[in-house]
């Protein structure tokens, strides 16, 4: 399986060695040219989900990146992954930016960015993730999942919310499954 990276900001290594951990075959999506490799499994890691949007759109990897997830790619998006995806922000009195040029806003969910509190809200739990109990589940100024359409499937949740959830071709966590 060949698994693009998307590499712009944040915790990218760490979803590489992920990946080839798995077997996989990565390679890190910085520029445009970097998508004629082409890609098995779209990757979008943790980070600073507004850095990341602003990056994807000057580096002019937005609109073919959307194309693609549009078009069926498998996603595995991780926490600033998630929120780029989702279609509503919950963040009243942010500085979210959501502008279509720089926000996928196709998964049917909403996020509430950095839902746990600041740099001190990050802490590790253990739950049931897609039916597999004592799953190590790391949260880094993660958001919360707010609401989901019902054709969502919920794979984990904390404290009652979604955490982890299944649409069509994505697969979106608010926890940092590539750390454990
Ligand atoms: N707090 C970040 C954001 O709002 C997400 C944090 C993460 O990706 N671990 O974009």
């Amino acid at each position: 399986m060949k698994v693009g990276v998307l590499a712009v900001q944040g915790a990218f290594a760490e979803m590489e060695t992920y990946w080839r951990g798995k077997g996989a075959e990565t390679f890190e999506i910085r520029q445009r040219a970097d998508l004629e490799r082409g890609m098995d499994v779209l990757a979008l890691p943790g980070g600073e989900s507004t850095v990341q949007g602003k990056l994807l759109k000057d580096l002019g990897l937005f609109a073919p990146l959307k194309e693609r997830i549009g078009g069926g790619l498998p996603v595995f998006a991780v926490c600033a992954g998630l929120i780029l995806l989702a279609e509503k922000i919950d963040d009243p009195g942010s500085r979210t930016d959501t502008r279509p040029e720089r926000w996928f806003g196709v998964l049917p969910v909403t996020v509430r960015r950095n839902a746990y509190g600041r740099q001190l809200g990050s802490f590790t739990t253990r739950g049931t993730f897609d039916g597999q109990p004592d799953f190590p589940m790391t949260f880094i100024r993660a958001p919360a999942i707010t609401e989901v359409a019902p054709q969502v499937e919920v794979l984990s949740t904390f404290d009652g919310a979604p955490t982890a959830v299944r649409w069509c071709n994505v697969t979106a966590f608010t926890w940092h499954p590539e750390l454990n």
